[in-house]
């Protein structure tokens, strides 16, 4: 049962033929036996799962309908509010702080029937790229326990690949979905932004944020963006119309799309891919040429300054969402203060790990009075060129294809200095900054047998056809042809 699909797992509980109870059984079996050494989850809520698994039965049982992901378990980042469960960042700053709301998400997943089994591990408020930044100690990678799995979202990513839950949900500001889900193995997706509520999404970055689905394929992904989607008043930001279908395209192939392969990611100019990653990637394009596609190379001249725009902007936003956290109004707070500032900064300064404040320190500088527009102004500047760029290479291409992550999982504390961990993000970053939509699907494998991921970028609102091409992209892998 643990190697099905949520579209089977929620076909077979609403049809009665199995129980959500024994689904849940199942899945928190796995979690008993793998968990001590992957360290997904911050907190697994086996009671409630089982409790919420028990009335699925019962309203299957009285005939009532439930939702599309009916008795699905699921695994949320622990950045997303849940009412009366602990919901941590991964920070000791948040420590003992339990939401009195649940995020949209949330609402929306148990309306579809989704059980949640617990919350997982991430970098300190989604900072990082490979979960080591967690103040609860990192998660390993299941496919390998000496690497890392990847970041910010590693323990969804690596809850999903040790089938722990079919599904699981991340957050997304600078790749942190599709790149632990290219280290991983599995499918992450970025929406485009305004299409997934934020509202009791713990707010990182706030221009950048997107919440999105983990899964083991393609279509489970698009199920699972389809429950979640769609407009929310709460969120100022959510548009406001309905999305187009996804699933009725799946099958539909590529014959005639135009897909782009972006040269300065593709081997071009940047350096720091490996070889197989980049040789995977040629391959994805080659698959998708030979199922009729038309494939090309196109030049994003500005994508390779997306880095350092985003290294500016998204500290500067942190600077500021990270203020909240003062002692007063959540968590943490360090007693026996002589007055109120004192007592903020030893909140602070014991809270927040070490990458949390350099963030905030680089983004209090780049807004400061005398460094405004020499920092962040240039940054936005640099947003809007990379957003023209895009709206260009649209013109000619339908889609984009990129390595996901310049590098296949790797060993813990290979990457500990800040900004060679930062260059992780180089293909990833661009989408955010655009609010464009971005999926990674395993392609094959890289150095030491690691999966690689194949990042296939649309524009806003595109998700249909990048979806289109994702599944593509899929069964070229799983026949063979990838390999
Ligand atoms: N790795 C990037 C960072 O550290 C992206 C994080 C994310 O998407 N949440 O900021």
């Amino acid at each position: 049962m643990s190697g099905h699909s949520a579209r089977a797992l929620a076909a077979s509980v609403a049809s009665g033929a199995v129980s959500a109870a024994e689904v849940v059984e199942e899945y928190l079996g796995r979690i008993d036996e793998r968990e001590h050494e992957v360290h997904a989850f911050n907190l697994v809520t086996a009671d409630a799962a089982r409790a919420a698994a028990e009335q699925i039965d019962r309203r299957v049982a009285a005939g009532e309908t439930i939702g599309p992901l009916a008795g699905v378990p699921i695994a949320l980042k622990d950045n997303l509010c849940t009412r009366g469960v602990a919901t941590t960042c991964s920070s000791k700053i948040l420590e003992g702080w339990i939401p009195p709301y649940d995020a949209t998400v949330v609402e929306r997943l148990a309306a579809a029937g989704a059980i949640m089994v617990g919350k997982t591990n991430l970098d300190e408020f989604a900072m990082g790229s490979s979960t080591e930044n967690s103040a609860f100690g990192p998660t390993r990678n299941p496919l390998d326990l000496d690497r890392v799995p990847g970041g910010s979202s590693g323990g969804s990513a690596a809850a999903v690949a040790a089938g722990f839950a079919p599904l699981s949900l991340g957050s997304d500001t600078g790749g942190s979905i599709r790149q632990p889900a290219a280290l991983c193995g599995v499918v992450g997706m970025k929406p485009s932004y305004g299409t997934v509520s934020r509202y009791g999404l713990i707010a990182f970055a706030s221009s950048l944020d997107q919440i999105g689905p983990f899964s083991r394929d393609v279509a489970d992904s698009a199920l699972l963006f389809e429950t979640i989607a769609g407009h929310d008043g709460r969120d100022s930001t959510s548009i406001p119309a309905p999305l187009e279908p996804i699933t009725p395209r799946l099958d539909r192939g590529v014959d005639g799309l135009r897909v782009g392969v972006v040269s300065e990611l593709a081997g071009g100019t940047l350096e720091g891919f490996q070889p197989e990653v980049l040789a995977q990637t040629r391959r994805a394009a080659e698959a998708l040429a030979a199922a009729g596609a038309v494939v090309a190379d196109v030049s994003v001249p500005s994508t390779i300054y997306g880095l350092s725009a985003y290294y500016v902007i998204a500290p500067a936003e942190a600077s500021s969402n990270l203020a909240r956290y003062d002692g007063v109004r959540y968590g943490h707070r360090e007693p026996g203060r002589a007055n109120t500032a004192a007592m903020m900064t030893a909140s602070r300064t014991r809270g927040f790990g070490a990458e949390v404040k350099r963030r905030i320190m680089l983004g209090t500088y780049g807004l400061s009075a005398g460094y405004h527009d020499a920092f962040y102004g240039k940054a936005q500047r640099v947003r809007t060129l990379i957003i023209r760029d895009f709206e260009r290479a649209y013109r000619d291409f339908d889609v984009l294809l990129s390595p996901t992550s310049p590098c296949v999982a790797f060993p813990f504390g290979a990457k500990a200095d800040p900004l060679t961990m930062y260059l992780n993000d180089v293909a990833t970053i661009p989408s955010n900054l655009a609010g464009h939509p971005a999926i990674s699907v395993p392609f094959g494998t890289g150095e030491d047998g690691m999966p690689v991921g194949v990042q296939v970028m649309a524009p806003m609102l595109g998700e249909p056809v990048m979806y289109q091409v994702a599944a593509e992209l899929e069964r070229a892998s799983t026949d063979g042809t990838g390999a």
